[in-house]
């Protein structure tokens, strides 16, 4: 019998597909849950970005585009770019892809070869490390402790690096804990990096515009030219410009690995949608107040969520710097009893007791490399949020 690969056995399924999974069953039995689960905007796509795609149609701007993307849209992110990062990244250093996934899957095989270590600061998106095991790399999670506000520090980089190190794969402001690096955390990192100078970086920055308290989060390639000379910059347009179902990514980076990172995701994708492609230089070209104004949303939400949380008893956060989401302590309900008996021993104990008594869905830490955590995403409307908030204050009152 025709047998699948080996390969496979390597990976789980997407904790967060399988929450929405539950969510959507408890549903359709009626029962009224919350989802704080997913991770995207709540917001459409603005108007102008919409009507860009529409028209492309309109105008049968409908067909194949170089595999890396059009000339047009390269030449509106090096602008986007310098403007926005400081960054040097001539047209022709750029990939636009369907999505930041593919770029991520096209960096990691241009960088490592099979058992090349890969460092990721954990908690960490679940993609990342599946993405270094799909390239034939070992991923190698340190740990950022809440405490050390998620953000990995200088000395624990340097002890994770070893002779097979050959990338850092950095995540600011993060999925899931929201953490971002400032300046002096970036060039403390980097002072490690330039001691190893065979280790390849790539930074998602795909949260960039969804930072609080106007703080600097620099990219780190516009810090210091010899690390730029090793990074790659990846972005997108699913969360800041609210255009997940687009699939828009872009990166930049040195000239040698984004021609092979090009002739990588060509193979892959063949060319990204053109229809996308035209949105995404409207979404660069257009009024760009929106940005501004969804992230004083999410920041408002926020702080909704965080001074909910710290009435709860036994939950703890972090206040995130960026992105939409908090990843809360949960160690303070572990030994608790549920409402049918069981007593709660790890976070997926907690985030299902959660759904079935108290009809609000999270996402369990141990999908993200620490537990007793979970991740709360305030993608989420402010009433629907409030209402969710209580619930899981009710039901903490009611288990302690
Ligand atoms: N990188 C991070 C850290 C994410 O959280 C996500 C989506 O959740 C992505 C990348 C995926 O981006 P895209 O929709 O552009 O593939």
């Amino acid at each position: 019998m025709s047998q699948l690969s080996s390969r496979l056995g390597q990976f789980r399924p997407s904790p967060t597909t399988e929450m929405g999974a539950l969510v959507r069953r408890l549903r359709a039995e009626g029962r009224d849950i919350i989802g704080m689960v997913n991770g995207e905007p709540d917001f459409s796509t603005p108007d102008n970005i919409k009507d860009a795609g529409i028209r492309a149609i309109a105008t049968n701007n409908t067909r194949y585009t170089d595999s890396n993307g059009t000339a047009e849209l390269r030449t509106a992110l090096s602008a986007k770019f310098k403007r926005e990062n400081g960054l040097d990244y001539a047209p022709d250093q750029i990939v636009v892809s369907s999505g930041n996934k593919p770029l991520l899957h096209a960096a990691l095989l241009a960088m490592i070869d099979p058992g090349d270590e890969v460092i990721i600061p954990a908690p960490h998106w679940p993609s990342h490390p599946d993405i270094v095991q799909m390239a034939g790399g070992v991923p190698v999670s340190v740990l950022c402790p809440i405490e050390a506000g998620f953000r990995l520090s200088p000395e624990a980089l340097e002890a994770a690096i070893t002779p097979r190190t050959r990338a850092l794969v950095l995540n600011s402001p993060n999925n899931p804990t929201g953490a971002a690096y400032d300046r002096h955390e970036l060039q403390a990192l980097i002072a490690v990096l330039k001691r190893h100078p065979d280790i390849w970086i790539l930074t998602d920055e795909i949260y960039e515009h969804i930072r609080f308290d106007g703080r600097d989060m620099p990219s780190l390639a516009a810090l210091d030219e010899e690390i730029a000379a090793r990074t790659v910059t990846a972005n997108g347009a699913s969360k800041g410009y609210v255009m997940t179902g687009w699939r828009i990514g872009f990166a930049g980076g040195p000239r040698p690995i984004m021609e092979a990172i090009s002739s990588i995701v060509g193979q892959l994708i063949g060319s990204p949608s053109a229809i996308s492609q035209a949105a995404m230089i409207e979404a660069l070209a257009g009024d760009q107040g929106f940005l501004q104004r969804n992230a004083s949303i999410f920041q408002e939400r926020r702080d909704i969520a965080v001074e909910a949380l710290g009435q709860m008893p036994g939950l703890r956060c972090h206040v995130p710097e960026g992105a939409f989401y908090l990843f809360v302590d949960c160690a303070g309900v572990i030994g608790c009893t549920q409402p049918d008996g069981h007593v709660i021993q790890t976070d997926d104990d907690f985030v299902r007791g959660c759904v079935k008594h108290a009809g609000v869905a999270f996402v369990p830490g141990s999908a993200f490399g620490l537990s007793p955590y979970f991740r709360l995403a305030y993608s989420l409307e402010t009433g629907q949020l409030r209402v969710a908030m209580e619930r899981l204050r009710r039901y903490c009152n009611m288990i302690h």
